[in-house]
């Protein structure tokens, strides 16, 4: 029993090397030399809880391949003197000059503690530091089809949107899209002016938003929790999804009600996946 288990401890280990191997391959990446230093060109407050970094390689070298929806590990030196490693979405276009990812720092809630790196690189990254980043990685990317595309977030969810509208906008799509967003208020809504800026650059473009707090401050908002009763979504449509777990099975569950095929709705999770293992189908 114990030789069988080797075995296909083994082969399982052999698969994932290989794997391994080949994004490393895909991504042109050394894998010797997986961490690359980027400076903070800029640093922007977009609500009281975010904030943007935009980065440039620090040794003035191209920028490595990048899809819109994938994300880059920082690596961060904490004050215990340990690096701990956190992932975070390409929140603009992939073909910019620079490199931009957009932190909501993580609060302390009742007894559980706060954020360990959001919070680090909130007090401590500023204007000319160097952050250290891995390549773009991440499969739930945007594909180049025809085909009309929802894009469905809550809360800090939205970069990866961001970053897949701003791509559309650059490259001059014409694809019918709709942005539909959910947040707290409207001062919560990272990236809320940008994504109505895209937005309005794009032909075929219109965005939702539900605040629970504060819609009647912002016009066209819709009051309460996202509903997506009545919106028409077409059912041939590509749909991303990124958000909070419970954010993310409210909403697939309506979006399968309008008539969308599961197969149709792709989702970013923010942290461990552990939820297909909750969700039936
Ligand atoms: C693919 C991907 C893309 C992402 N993109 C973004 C992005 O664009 N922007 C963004 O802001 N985030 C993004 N994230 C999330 C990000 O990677 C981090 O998970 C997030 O910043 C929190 O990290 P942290 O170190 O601050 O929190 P952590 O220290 O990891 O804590 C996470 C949570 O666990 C709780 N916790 C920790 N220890 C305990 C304990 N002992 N008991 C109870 N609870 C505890 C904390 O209170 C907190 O709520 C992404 C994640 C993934 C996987």
């Amino acid at each position: 029993m114990a030789a069988a288990w080797d075995e296909v401890y083994w082969l399982m280990a052999g698969a994932l090397i290989a794997q391994e191997a080949r994004l490393y391959q895909e991504a042109q990446v050394d894998p010797r030399k997986p961490w690359r230093q980027w400076t903070v060109v800029e640093r922007r407050e977009e609500t009281p809880d975010v904030a943007s970094f935009l980065l440039r390689p620090a040794d003035d070298g191209p920028l490595p391949q990048a899809r819109a929806g994938q994300y880059v590990s920082v690596k961060v030196l904490m004050p215990d003197g340990i690096h701990q490693t956190r992932q975070y979405s390409l929140s603009n276009a992939p073909g910019d000059r620079l490199r931009r990812v957009t932190v909501k720092r993580v609060p302390s809630v009742a007894d559980a503690p706060e954020g360990e790196v959001s919070n680090q690189l909130h007090r401590t990254v500023r204007v000319d530091d160097e952050l250290t980043l891995s390549a773009p990685f991440g499969d739930v990317v945007l594909d180049d089809a025809d085909t009309p595309l929802v894009l469905v977030s809550g809360g800090i969810g939205c970069t990866p949107m961001t970053g897949m509208l701003a791509h559309l906008a650059a490259t001059g799509s014409a694809r019918p899209v709709r942005v539909l967003h959910a947040d707290r208020s409207p001062a919560d809504h990272a990236l809320r002016a940008e994504t109505r800026r895209l937005v309005e650059q794009l032909p075929n473009a219109r965005a939702e938003f539900w605040y629970e707090q504060g819609a009647a401050d912002e016009i066209g908002s819709h009051p309460g929790l996202m509903d997506l009763d009545g919106l028409d979504l077409p059912a041939d449509a590509d749909v991303y999804l990124c958000g909070s777990l419970p954010f993310m099975r409210a909403v697939r569950t309506q979006l399968l009600q309008a008539g969308i095929p599961a197969r149709r709705i792709r989702y970013e999770v923010f942290g461990p996946d552990l939820w297909l293992a909750h969700t039936e189908g």
